[in-house]
């Protein structure tokens, strides 16, 4: 048995979900959601194999992180603001919440001045909540231009959160149509309460936190 039976039962739900799909699950990139976790529920996922981690705030993750990252990947899927970059480049293999102007150009500047360049992701805004980060989807195709062509940056896909409370198929399908139209193969879509459903409509990395290690605690006041 491996150290994670939680990990093990996630693993074979998205092979379970890929096949039904005609999807190959190799894939399909599991991000294990370890912001609010204790080390406890960390420590076997992570002796257990798993080698892809997301966070959702950068001085939780180089607390977390820091010292034993070596051989993995982690990816950052929480909203970066400015003042952060340089430790975010610095720490992260991959930014997933890229969805504005001033956040790529300071992303290109660090890029530039430390040879590092994560892979990213645009967010988009699905759902067009106004308290949701994400581009909104009318200004993606522009901004993924702008982030390419006239910055240089290496984006490797979208991201979304659909809306809570929605069925989320819709949502999936349209970031993958806004991806294939940009010429974008990757999907940062589904989450523990969706993401068969995402698979199911392109995933290749789904980021799954309460379902692998069960609740968070609440952020330290
Ligand atoms: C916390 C978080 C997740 C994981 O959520 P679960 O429902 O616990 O799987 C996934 N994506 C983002 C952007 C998150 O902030």
């Amino acid at each position: 048995m491996s150290a994670s039976p939680a990990l093990d039962a996630i693993l074979a739900r998205i092979a379970s979900a890929a096949q039904s799909a005609g999807r190959n699950p190799s894939d399909i990139v599991l991000t294990a959601v370890s912001k609010q976790q204790p080390w406890d529920a960390v420590a076997p996922v992570l002796a257990a194999g798993q080698k892809v981690f997301g966070e959702n705030r950068v001085q939780e993750a180089l607390a977390r992180w820091e010292g034993r990252r070596e051989g993995l990947e982690l990816r950052l899927i929480g909203p970066l603001q400015t003042n952060k970059v340089r430790e975010a480049v610095a720490l992260f293999d991959v930014i997933e919440t890229l969805d504005r102007d001033r956040l790529a150009v300071a992303l290109a500047e660090t890029a530039a001045r430390s040879g590092r360049s994560p892979r990213l992701y645009v967010q988009v805004n699905t759902g067009e909540e106004p308290q949701k980060a994400g581009i909104a989807p009318l200004q993606a195709d522009a901004f993924l231009h702008r982030v390419r062509s006239e910055l240089g940056l290496p984006v490797e896909g979208l991201m979304c959160i659909p809306p809570a409370g929605e069925p989320p198929g819709p949502h999936f399908a349209f970031l993958a149509k806004i991806a294939a139209r940009n010429g974008l193969a990757r999907l940062s879509m589904g989450m523990s309460g969706d993401f068969e459903t995402a698979i199911t409509f392109g995933a290749t990395s789904i980021r799954v936190g309460s379902a692998l290690f069960g609740d968070r605690s609440p952020p330290a006041a």
